[in-house]
């Protein structure tokens, strides 16, 4: 923690309590004296109140639809309002499809014949002029009544959008009509659980605004992913960040900031570039909490990815701070410089500097300008010759924790917006080719082929059907290339890869065996050659029981189900595996978990609900008192 450097621009500082949309009726200052909790008096009423009284204060939530919250209230107590939240999702996911249509047709068209005619629900009303659908332009109406239409041709239900967005306080007219155009696309089946999960956004936004809830924390981490998303590698284009250029720097410059402002007792830029703060505890020497993600991306990239985990302990540090609290150990909390490897061949370069695993020869990488990474480093101030001392020493640590978005449609589907992590999949990599006899298309008999993208199809309907039979593990043929192909030719060639993971390595590699004699059987049953190398073998990284069982604690404790997943892609807990005990707490990306895309989203309910999670970890780890690591 040696390399501080000046910024340029002043940051801005972190979101404080900005004032939240002209609709929001209930707004709280935390410098202001704490008002009763609004939080425990809605679950009173929730909880407490007569059963028909309860159902009648709630009926709003769901669209002419009073059955779910009735369902719900039959199975109270809840622990928590985010537990009663997931009753109200589970309750419509258990009921008869006949159910669920209806409940999507008891709303209203957006901005259609009914608004007009001035006889919405009061809900509805309000959240429509929320978005400001009454000031359309006669464009913009017109545009939306075709769309309507042509939706209500295809679907058979209308539009259902929470036009108060993600964070909870409005979408443009604009991103309501781009929505509308992207799902019109949509699969049937795939829309129909989208119009629901829409429906329980509503209703989770109208139980905000009958008890004057608001999720302040969720809601500085969000704007937090949205302030730090302005910095782009190109300022017009779309959100790219990658290692070390102008753009990056703004970021570690913005990221430094902000923890000095959270409380952050030591903040520096490392020789890696990875910005890195400590709050310390009580005991100077007691081993730390390690924490942290990535806040490089990839290209056209969510605001999320990475991000996510720099920010929630970012905002449970400031509130420690607000406190005046310190915890027995000291928190450690990294935002790593580079994870996703778009600009040099390497990946994971801020995290294993810390694992102690930075191979020198990447600096001799070159970019697709040809820059080593050894000049970008010392052209952004960096001193190469620094990192091998980044390395951690295992005793200095308690473990490592990562929140990170989901990036999956798993958390998305059973309406849970937060899951712990088992294993990270490990996984093996190949590149391959078929090669067989480019011949005249229309000439050549079927029984006399020779051809190599057939085989290739056979592969990968193989690796489907093989990598389907066991949970926990996927397999992918994401290469399919003929070089050259022509419309009127039998392929003679056709290149491939396998990507083969698992949550455990002999899983994966029972998978890698059989489908490399599958490959042997399909080239000698078509009369194929064929060529293949291994280019990648990472090992799975299994959860530490112990970590798992704290991240599965502090989620209870937030009043949800606790559901546990392994996680399909590569984190930088995958690295610091190699030092210390490391477990990951998942967020419920919206859209399906659709990730690396602009589309990527969480909303600030789900933000402030890992949060609170990460403070359960805090506080349980607090009440451990310093084990042993
Ligand atoms: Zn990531």
């Amino acid at each position: 923690m040696s390399t501080d450097r000046s910024t340029g621009d002043i940051p801005q500082r972190l979101p404080q309590e900005a004032p939240l949309g002209r609709t929001e009726a209930a707004r709280v200052d935390t410098d202001r004296p704490a008002a009763p909790d609004p939080a425990s008096a809605a679950l009173r009423v929730i909880n407490d109140a007569p059963l028909d009284e309860a159902a009648r204060h709630l009926a709003g939530l769901y669209e002419h639809s009073p059955w779910v919250v009735e369902a719900a209230l039959r199975r109270r107590p809840h622990a928590s309002l985010a537990g009663f939240r997931h009753a109200l999702a589970t309750a419509v996911r258990e009921a008869p499809r006949e159910a669920r249509l209806a409940l999507l047709r008891a709303h209203p068209e957006l901005a259609g014949r009914l608004a007009a005619s001035g006889t919405l629900t009061p809900d509805s009303t309000r959240e429509q002029q929320a978005a400001g659908l009454q000031a359309c332009s006669a464009e913009e109406l017109a545009r939306l009544r075709q769309l309507n239409a042509d939706y209500g041709a295809r679907f058979g239900w209308p539009f259902i959008l929470a036009v108060r967005g993600p964070r909870g306080t409005g979408l443009s007219r604009a991103e309501v009509i781009a929505t509308f155009e992207r799902r019109l696309a949509h699969p049937a089946d795939v829309e129909f659980d989208e119009c629901l999960r829409q429906v329980h956004r509503i209703a989770e936004l109208r139980l905000d605004a009958l008890f004057g809830l608001e999720p302040r924390l969720g809601r500085q981490v969000w704007d937090c992913a949205e302030l730090l998303a302005q910095h782009r590698d190109d300022p017009a284009g779309p959100l790219t960040v990658t290692y070390l250029t102008p753009a990056h720097q703004a970021c570690q410059a913005q990221l430094r900031h902000w923890m000095r402002d959270c409380g952050f007792d030591e903040v520096a830029v490392d020789a890696v570039g990875n910005v890195v703060g400590l709050y310390r505890g009580t005991d100077p020497h007691a081993p730390r909490l390690l924490t942290g993600s990535h806040f490089d991306t990839v290209r056209d990239a969510g605001r999320y990815d990475g991000r996510l985990g720099i920010f929630v302990p970012l905002v449970a540090v400031r509130e420690l701070h607000r406190a005046g609290r310190r915890l027995p150990f000291g928190i450690e909390l990294v935002a790593f410089a580079e994870e996703e490897g778009q600009r040099y061949a390497a990946t994971f370069l801020g995290s294993s500097a810390l694992a102690g695993d930075f191979d020198p020869a990447w600096l001799d990488q070159r970019d697709a300008a040809g820059i080593p990474m050894r000049e970008a480093l010392r052209a952004a101030g960096l001193d190469p010759a620094g990192i091998p001392r980044l390395a951690r020493r295992r005793s200095d640590y308690l473990g490592f924790v990562e929140v990170h978005i989901e990036q999956g449609p798993v958390l998305d589907a059973l309406d849970l917006p937060l899951g712990v992590v088992t294993s990270i999949n490990g996984s093996v990599r190949h590149l391959g080719e078929f090669i067989g006899q480019a011949s005249h298309a229309g000439t050549t008999p079927m029984g006399r082929r020779r051809d190599a993208a057939l085989a290739a199809a056979e592969l990968g309907l193989y690796l489907e059907g093989r990598a389907a039979r066991e949970p926990g593990l996927v397999g992918t043929v994401g290469v399919l290339e003929v070089p050259g192909g022509s419309v009127n030719v039998v392929p003679g060639r056709c290149r491939f890869s396998l990507d083969i993971r698992a949550t455990v390595d002999a899983v994966r590699d029972a998978c890698v065996d059989d489908t490399l004699a599958a490959i042997d059987g399909i080239a000698a049953r078509r009369g194929l050659r064929h060529t293949l190398r291994e280019v990648l073998r990472v090992p799975a990284a299994p959860s530490d029981p112990l970590w798992q069982a704290r991240w599965e604690r502090a989620v209870a404790a937030t009043g949800l189900p606790v559901h546990c997943l392994p996680s399909g892609a590569g984190h930088d807990a995958m690295k610091l595996h190699r030092l210390l005990p490391q477990a990951m707490l998942f967020v419920r990306g919206g859209n399906a978990g659709i990730s690396h895309n602009p589309l990527e989203t969480v909303t600030g309910e789900d933000a402030q609900l890992a949060v609170e999670a990460f403070q359960h970890l805090l506080d349980h780890l607090a009440r451990e008192g310093t084990p042993p690591p």
